[in-house]
């Protein structure tokens, strides 16, 4: 289901494997949708063997896939004030919410991510906060700095998102690497620019697409490749 926003070989115009990857996909959600959609509990249930229960993650991970349609997402999401413990979440209905229960922060990251991608921003957005008026949080903070205690509407709260949101820091692709009868390739997978005679871009403008993760130590990657290819070395 990761594949699902841009499966790497359709990205590198591999028409061969791409209605394949398409095709698992779709079938992929169609199963989820026919097998785990609980009806009764307006979510996904965490697996055929625990159907009245359901998982945080899996939440997230169909919301993120895109498995999950809107109201589907929606109802989803109306169900993780159920997993709510403490600071954070449960990961499923079925466990047990005590001070010693461990809260994964990268689950609840993806958890974020997803809200953002099913258009619920703002949601996003109050659920973090909401995680700072917490008791645990409380005697730790001092006032609220930003975006500060006065923002409180959606109109409010939606300008700051807008106005204080940015990409992390990791542009790439502009110049990316791919097949000759891609329209949208700079780049051949040599790095050589198509059309162009002695001319190479090994940046992370070259990038196909950008890999999950940090970009740096893939520039290091792709620069030792094509500096090897251009001394001859490999
Ligand atoms: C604030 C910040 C934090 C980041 N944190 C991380 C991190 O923690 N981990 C991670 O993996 N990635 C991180 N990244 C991303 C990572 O730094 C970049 O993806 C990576 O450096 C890109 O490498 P590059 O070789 O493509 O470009 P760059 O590293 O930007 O190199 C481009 C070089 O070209 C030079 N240049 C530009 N124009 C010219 C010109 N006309 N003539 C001569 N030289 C020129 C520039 O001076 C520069 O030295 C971060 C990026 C930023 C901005």
């Amino acid at each position: 289901m990761a594949l699902r926003p841009r499966a790497p070989r359709e990205a590198l115009g591999d028409q061969g494997a791409a209605p394949q990857y398409t095709a698992t996909l779709a079938n992929l959600t169609r199963a989820i949708n026919e097998q785990l959609w609980n009806d009764t509990l307006h979510t996904y249930s965490l697996s055929l063997d625990s159907f009245s229960n359901y998982s945080l993650t899996a939440i997230a991970w169909t919301i993120h896939s895109g498995a999950a349609n809107s109201s589907q997402a929606a109802s989803s999401i109306a169900k993780l004030d159920e997993l709510r413990c403490g600071v954070g979440y449960k990961l499923g209905s079925g466990d047990i919410c005590s001070d010693s229960y461990e809260i994964s922060p990268n689950t609840n990251g993806f958890l974020l991510d997803s809200l953002s991608k099913a258009h619920r921003d703002l949601d996003a957005f109050k659920r973090a906060r909401s995680f700072f008026d917490t008791s645990a949080m409380q005697p730790i903070l001092l006032e609220q700095y930003m975006p500060g205690a006065n923002v409180t509407s959606d109109d409010q709260i939606l300008q700051y998102i807008m106005a204080s949101s940015y990409q992390n820091w990791h542009a790439s692709c502009t110049c990316r690497m791919g097949r000759e009868n891609d329209s949208m390739a700079v780049v051949d997978s040599h790095a050589r620019v198509i059309g162009v005679e002695g001319l190479r871009v090994v940046d992370a403008s070259a990038f196909a697409l950008l890999p999950p993760g940090h970009p740096e130590s893939t520039v290091y990657v792709l620069a030792e490749k094509i500096a090897a290819e251009i001394l001859g070395t490999c």
